[in-house]
């Protein structure tokens, strides 16, 4: 029974990658339509011939790496399950302590050990093709001391969550969803407010404007905005990436307008103004805000939906080597079923942020009316991101959380 399903799961698994692999190189076209030929949505105007290989091969791979990892993830705690290596871990940590707390320490430090190791070379391929296309300028260690300060911090979180995820499990046994959903609010909203204070600073340094010149033109749209000014920061990035981001963080007294050192470098003071007025877009409609109530939302229902599945796969327990859903060793169950409701609820998730995108977009137009530097902005992140203009429809929907660029491209010339 157990070799048939490992085999079942691991054979889908396969015929999945070959017809994604079948779909991103093959079926779906990438190409700008004929009709948008020479117009300032076709890279063929502002890219090189290079440039434009180089894109359409780094785009595909870092697609099908993208839809390969998290049925990866998926397949690992199937087989975690059903080979009894979680009920091992289990065991282990029952030897360790009779306190829950070190057990469940314990249990969570081996899942999370073998999880690493399992996902490891999925990571570090893509870590190298990025780096084979210099999108990524970080060496080895510096990028081997991120996944580690990764794994501590996940590890420090999980701790937290699973600690007292299975405490209610044991309390509440039907509706500990709505314990952990209750819990999770105001932890929600902690590590929010921690987020750029705390966890950010643990992988790059974060500093003041240093252009000042430049500094004095953002404060000018800040003002013109209503936004206090302290909420200006740069982060140094170039020595990780080559690709250009700015974003909004953090809430209450820790918000904050992040940009990257590398997009201060590569875009003029117009471009970096349009990028400016953009992330203003984001903090003045509370995008963030907004963000926090649709995840509370969603996760309720997620909560919900894997408590009635978690209960469902109950009924299987003697195959899937889990004592009950109160136990430490039904954890893989628990974040498999939670992973897959997650990629399920995706193409919802970031239609909802492409929208926002749209209206941040559409703001930044209204404040600088700069339609060229809008136009040129979105051509440059294009070009040093090696991105897609008009990527394939799945592409599009699991991953982009920002309109495509030839959507942003189009939307910005019409807005003259
Ligand atoms: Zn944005």
């Amino acid at each position: 029974m157990v070799r048939k399903w490992a085999f079942n799961a691991v054979f889908a698994y396969l015929l999945f990658g070959v017809l994604m692999y079948a779909y991103l190189f093959y079926l779906a076209d990438a190409a700008v339509p004929h009709s948008l030929k020479g117009t300032s949505v076709d890279p063929a105007t502002f890219m090189n011939q290079r440039e434009m290989m180089l894109s359409e091969e780094y785009s595909k791979i870092k697609n099908l790496l993208f839809f390969l990892s998290s049925p990866y993830e998926w397949l690992f705690y199937f087989l975690v399950l059903i080979f009894g290596v979680s009920r091992t871990f289990e065991r282990w940590a029952e030897k360790t302590s009779r306190f829950h707390i070190i057990r469940s320490a314990v249990y969570l430090f081996w899942l999370s050990l073998a999880s690493f190791i399992v996902t490891f070379p999925l990571s570090y391929l893509s870590h190298s093709v990025s780096k084979a296309y210099h999108i990524s300028t970080q060496n080895f260690h510096s990028w081997m001391k991120d996944e580690l300060i990764d794994f501590w911090v996940n590890f420090a979180l999980m701790f937290i969550v699973v600690t007292v995820l299975y405490a209610l499990m044991k309390k509440f046994k039907k509706r500990w969803w709505l314990a952990a959903w209750i819990l999770s609010i105001p932890f929600t909203i902690f590590m929010m407010f921690l987020q750029p204070v705390v966890i950010d600073p643990l992988y790059n340094d974060f500093y003041p404007l240093k252009d000042k010149q430049l500094e004095t033109k953002i404060l000018d749209m800040a003002a013109k905005a209503d936004i206090p000014a302290k909420h200006v920061y740069e982060v140094n990035m170039s020595e990780k990436t080559n690709s250009l981001n700015a974003y909004v963080t953090g809430i209450g007294s820790n918000s904050r307008i992040v940009l990257w050192d590398t997009t201060l470098k590569q875009l003029s003071d117009k471009e970096i103004l349009f990028i400016m007025a953009h992330e203003m877009g984001h903090y003045v409609e509370k995008h963030i805000y907004f963000g926090i109530a649709g995840y509370l939302l969603l996760s309720l229902v997620g909560l919900w939906i894997t408590a009635k599945w978690m209960e469902k796969c109950m009924g299987r327990k003697k195959e899937l080597k889990i004592t009950g859903i109160s136990s430490l060793s039904s954890l893989p169950l628990f974040f498999l079923l939670t992973s897959i409701l997650l990629f399920a609820a995706s193409p919802l998730t970031n239609w909802v942020s492409r929208y926002e995108e749209t209206r941040a977009d559409r703001y930044a137009m209204e404040m600088t009316h700069d339609s060229a530097s809008a136009v040129k902005t979105f051509q440059d992140l294009t070009r040093t991101g090696l991105s897609e203009v008009d990527p394939p429809w799945l592409v599009k929907i699991f991953r982009y959380g920002h309109p495509t660029m030839r959507e942003r491209i189009e939307r910005a010339e019409t807005s003259k």
